[in-house]
């Protein structure tokens, strides 16, 4: 693909600036009750009993796994949908568990209800994760009401919607746990993170048991975590995001299904970069809500049956005609650095590592999506001028 010299926009972003890397020195020097208050605020906010913060969203979901699988050991499988981030099987395989999928209905990134009762029948099914992806909220209220009595738990997969509410619910609190990722490109970041929320005792308490075995962050680790903060603060701006970005080597934006990564405690060091985290992530809620309201005004439709009301999105998805109409304004995308994405390259079905999933099945609405989704950038780069540019080319 051809570069693009100059001015590019990063498909999403929570910037990182210069007294947010400050605050995360001063928080290395006090130490861990730097995490220990975090997560009491989390605790606070969320009205939940208990909060763990982690490395990733990935390391979240394997200690959830983990914890759901200990209470119900007679239960091994776990029902995602069909077109998600790859992190999610990725952490699912860590946890020795097995993948299940379900299709999604048509028009929507969220499950086919139909299709998810038919599974649920299924005695081995440990838990269902209903996902917000780019922030579009899923029911996952309606998902607990089909399976709780069925002994099935509901993992809310809010990697991508933290600090998100719908219909005055918050995000992350609508299952029996629920997760958020602080990662680059997501909501809020504090370079790599992940939280975990339950208000359910017993999975509280499994996970806990599971948090005092897991290792913090070495100091060289640390130390990389606090260099990476430093590049993403300079990097991530658009007059100099094409020269990261044109190095192949950094894999921007690439998604990958790998199940060997780090599962670690948050560093103090993250902990303080997060520190204002609700204050911040109120103004980035802000600035986003602005953008998709003018992406919206241009007649853009979400793929949600969501009344007119525009949630807190991340990025802004939009459905394509087809495959090739996707490439195109991939390319246009490209060569104007206006910071279009193309979503996950395929359903988690045509992962070959999990090319078992497809024996006698198919996703053939995931598929669909796959082909046809791209995601409009809404973080605070984002200029009256970009959504003048991108606007135009949707319709
Ligand atoms: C990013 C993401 C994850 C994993 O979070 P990491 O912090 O990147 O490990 C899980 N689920 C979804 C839907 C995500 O977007």
């Amino acid at each position: 693909m051809a570069m693009h010299i100059g001015r590019t926009l990063p498909p999403a972003a929570a910037p990182l600036h210069f007294k947010d890397i400050i605050s995360g020195w001063a928080g290395l020097f006090e130490g861990v009750i730097t995490v220990g208050r975090f997560e009491e605020e989390l605790k606070e906010v969320y009205g939940v009993r208990h909060c763990f913060a982690v490395s990733s969203g990935k390391a979240a979901l394997v200690l959830i796994l983990q914890a759901l699988n200990e209470l119900s050991p007679e239960r091994d499988e776990v029902l995602i949908p069909a077109y998600t981030c790859y992190s999610v099987p990725s952490a699912i395989v860590r946890a020795g568990l097995k993948v299940r999928l379900c299709d999604l209905a048509s028009g929507t990134l969220d499950f086919d209800f139909d299709r998810l009762e038919e599974q649920l029948e299924n005695p081995r099914i440990l838990c269902v994760i209903p996902t917000h992806l780019f922030g579009l909220p899923a029911d996952a209220e309606r998902v607990k009401r089909l399976v709780n009595h069925r002994g099935i738990f509901v993992v809310e997969d809010a990697a991508q919607a933290m600090g998100a509410e719908w219909n005055g619910k918050k995000m992350g609190t609508l299952g029996d746990v629920g997760l958020f990722s602080m990662g680059r490109g997501k909501a809020f970041s504090t370079v790599e993170g992940g939280i975990i929320l339950t208000d359910n005792d017993l999975i509280g308490r499994a996970i806990e048991k599971r948090m005092g075995a897991i290792a913090g962050y070495g100091a060289f680790d640390c130390l990389k975590v606090i260099l990476y903060a430093v590049a993403l603060s300079l990097l991530i701006h658009p007059w100099v995001y094409w020269l990261p970005k044109s190095l192949p080597f950094l894999k921007l934006g690439e998604t990958h299904f790998d199940p060997s990564f780090p599962i670690r405690r948050l560093s103090s060091f993250q902990a303080g970069v997060a520190k204002g985290w609700k204050k911040k992530i109120g103004e980035l809620k802000e600035v986003r809500l602005k953008n998709a309201r003018k992406i919206a005004g241009y007649g853009i439709t979400l793929p949600a049956v969501l009344g007119a009301v525009i949630p807190g999105l991340i990025r802004y998805p939009v459905l394509l005609a087809d495959v090739e109409t996707k490439k195109k304004i991939l390319r246009i995308s490209e060569s104007m650095g206006l910071g279009i994405s193309g979503g996950y390259p395929d359903s988690i079905d045509g992962i070959a590592k999990l090319a078992y999933l497809s024996n006698g099945n198919s996703f053939p609405v995931a598929k669909d999506i796959a082909e046809r989704i791209v995601a409009l950038p809404v973080h605070p780069f984002v200029s009256d001028c970009d959504i003048q540019k991108i606007g135009p080319l949707l319709i």
